[in-house]
């Protein structure tokens, strides 16, 4: 028997979209394309350096604040520092590689199998769903338009229209109130554990973190209430 809660919370990126699974091999690509220009630096290099640069941006938490409202402008940004560590005085290649990398990342991007059927067993249902993610407006909703999903959800929430994102409890409070729902009434479900799992846990939603890798939870305190390989999986497992 179906056992599915009134309303359920969504993340985009990496529970309904396949957006990040594809970023080695998208910049080992881009890399080779611009490898004949490259003076006396590797690809291998290269790709080192832009691994060491990205991870260093993004493991800061106002970086990360600020720059996921502009990727394009924070790629811009490691691409010159890469190039300023390589000794590589070229702006043109520089833009060349992002553009590259950019339009292979939209291209590869794709709902996981099965994910729009889930989205329609749960309409189905009569589950009310909100989507919660964090980015830039044109971007996000760029996204929500090529896939379709719009008609999905009953509100979404976009940190770039809204003004706040994830795991501010406004994003939360507010899908909670559009949907008509109290925190018990609730499902969170996404790939990132404190953002759309823990932050809504604390608020008294039900929260399920999608782990499609197995990292584990690698000695985090908190635990969310469910883990699950993939979003579908909720649907299937209720069924
Ligand atoms: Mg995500």
């Amino acid at each position: 028997m179906a056992s599915f809660p009134r309303a359920i919370l969504i993340d985009l990126d990496d529970t309904l979209l396949d957006d990040s699974s594809n970023v080695d091999a998208c910049w080992d690509d881009a890399c080779a394309s611009v490898a004949p220009r490259l003076p006396g630096v590797g690809v291998d290099r290269l790709r080192a350096e832009i691994d060491k640069l990205t991870s260093w941006y993004w493991s800061d938490p106002k970086r990360h604040r600020m720059g996921r409202l502009d990727l394009r402008a924070v790629r811009r940004h490691i691409l010159e520092l890469v190039f300023a560590e390589l000794g590589i005085d070229d702006n043109g290649l520089a833009r060349d590689l992002a553009e590259t990398y950019r339009e292979l990342r939209e291209e590869r991007a794709h709902l996981f199998p099965g994910a729009a059927d889930a989205l329609d067993r749960l309409r189905a249902e009569g589950v009310r769903l909100g989507m919660m993610t964090n980015g830039a407006a044109t971007t996000q909703r760029m996204k929500i338009e090529r896939f379709g999903l719009a008609p999905y959800f009953d509100h979404i929430v976009i940190e770039g229209e809204f003004g706040v994102g994830k795991p501010d409890r406004r994003v939360f409070d507010t899908l909670l109130s559009a949907l008509d729902v109290t925190p018990g009434d609730a499902w969170a479900i996404g790939d990132h554990l404190e953002f759309d799992v823990l932050a809504p846990m604390q608020l008294g939603l039900h929260g399920i973190w999608v782990d499609p890798r197995n990292a584990g939870l690698d000695g985090h305190r908190d635990r969310p209430d469910r883990i699950v390989s993939a979003f579908t999986e909720i649907v299937s497992s209720s069924a």
